[in-house]
């Protein structure tokens, strides 16, 4: 099982959260996570539904503290930057 650090920002729009977390082989974002807080490490144990791999994603406290409001609530994937949009 491979091992990786997140590369969001805790402010970062739901968009950008969701493409640190998509699956570094085949690219997909459709990934599942779920936050493991157990140890003195928090990591977001990652399984892309698209190709099966799986890998943690190790997480800062702050990280972890944006992952945590959105076990109920999903990430907002509509873009609201207009920089966003212009890049596009
Ligand atoms: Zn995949």
């Amino acid at each position: 099982m491979a091992c990786e650090t997140a590369h969001f920002r805790p402010d970062e729009p739901g968009l950008l959260v969701a493409a640190s977390l998509a699956c570094p082989l085949c690219l997909s974002s459709d990934v599942r996570w779920s936050l493991d807080e157990g140890g003195y490490d928090r990591r977001a144990r990652c399984v892309c539904t698209a190709c099966g791999h799986e890998r943690d994603v190790f997480l800062t406290p702050e990280q972890a503290l944006r992952l945590s409001l959105h076990r109920t609530c999903p990430l907002d994937l509509t873009p609201h930057s207009p920089d966003l949009l212009t890049a596009l």
